[in-house]
């Protein structure tokens, strides 16, 4: 094993991708610390580093073929070949069937699919000749159908095909892909969903929370602890598995 190994973390400048990236410092890895404006990463770079870990921030849209191979070559460079590949970026654009526009659908296919696409074939290159991977891709209980996210729904459904596929091809490389799916975790993202309901942040969120089994809502960390277990060489023999982290059971 290369030691420390380097993981490359999307959308880490705040939320489920900060906590994923401050978790995997802990576990001791070097980490890119990547989203779409270098400067909107100091923070979890900052707080990497205040905890004693290795940190670079990277700007870079997920869903651009050059930014993407550009941003990879920059991590092998300053940070050493990534192995570890948390494609978290993501956005929201929820409308109704109705309502909603060719962008709103074509930039959410852009940053989930199209983005964790050209990451995982940029980063395979370097699992492949250290004989070791671990790829983790952010789904969602949306997967499961969602009103008002026919978009999302199919990115995040679309997000575990592809991660089975991708367990199926390079698990003979000595890597594995899985996905965690989760369901309601307390991030900005949820606010832009809260405005959309004409429901403030704290009414939403306890309203919520009344319909999860462990009774509370969850927090990036619940998400950070289990892509840190995939990521783990404990884990090596899990591979294209699904792991909905949501307080309570889901289909
Ligand atoms: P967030 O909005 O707080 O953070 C997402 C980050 O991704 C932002 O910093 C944003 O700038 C970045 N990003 C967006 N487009 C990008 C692009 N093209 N290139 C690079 N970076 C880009 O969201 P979050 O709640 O932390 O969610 C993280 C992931 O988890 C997302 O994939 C999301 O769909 C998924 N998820 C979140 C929840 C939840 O309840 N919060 C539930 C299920 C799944």
């Amino acid at each position: 094993m290369t030691d420390p190994r380097t993981a490359l973390v999307t959308g880490a400048a705040r939320g489920i991708g900060a906590a994923t990236a401050l978790r995997l410092a802990a576990d001791g890895l070097r980490v890119a610390v990547l989203d779409l404006r270098e400067e909107d990463c100091a923070a979890t770079v900052d707080a990497v580093r205040a905890a004693g870990g290795e940190a670079i921030a990277v700007g870079a849209d997920v869903g651009d073929t050059d930014a993407a191979a550009a941003a990879v070559a920059r991590v092998v460079d300053e940070l050493g070949a990534p192995t570890v590949l948390v494609n978290n970026a993501g956005i929201l654009r929820d409308n109704l069937l109705f309502k909603m526009t060719e962008t709103d659908w074509d930039s959410v296919m852009s940053v989930h699919l199209r983005g964790a696409f050209l990451m995982s074939r940029e980063v395979q290159k370097h699992q492949v000749a250290a004989g070791w991977g671990r790829i983790v891709n952010l789904s969602s209980t949306s997967a499961l159908g969602n009103r008002g996210q026919a978009n999302y729904a199919a990115a995040k459904a679309g997000l575990q095909g592809f991660t089975k596929a991708l367990a199926f091809e390079l698990g003979r490389f000595g890597i594995t892909t899985n996905a965690v799916a989760p369901g309601f975790i307390a991030t900005d993202m949820i606010r832009q969903t809260a405005e959309r309901l004409h429901l403030t942040y704290e009414q939403f969120v306890e309203g919520v929370a009344k319909d999860i089994p462990v009774g509370r809502v969850g927090q990036p960390e619940d998400i950070a602890n289990a892509v840190s277990f995939f990521c783990s060489e404990a884990a090596g023999f899990v591979n294209g598995q699904v792991l909905y982290v949501a307080g309570g059971p889901k289909a």
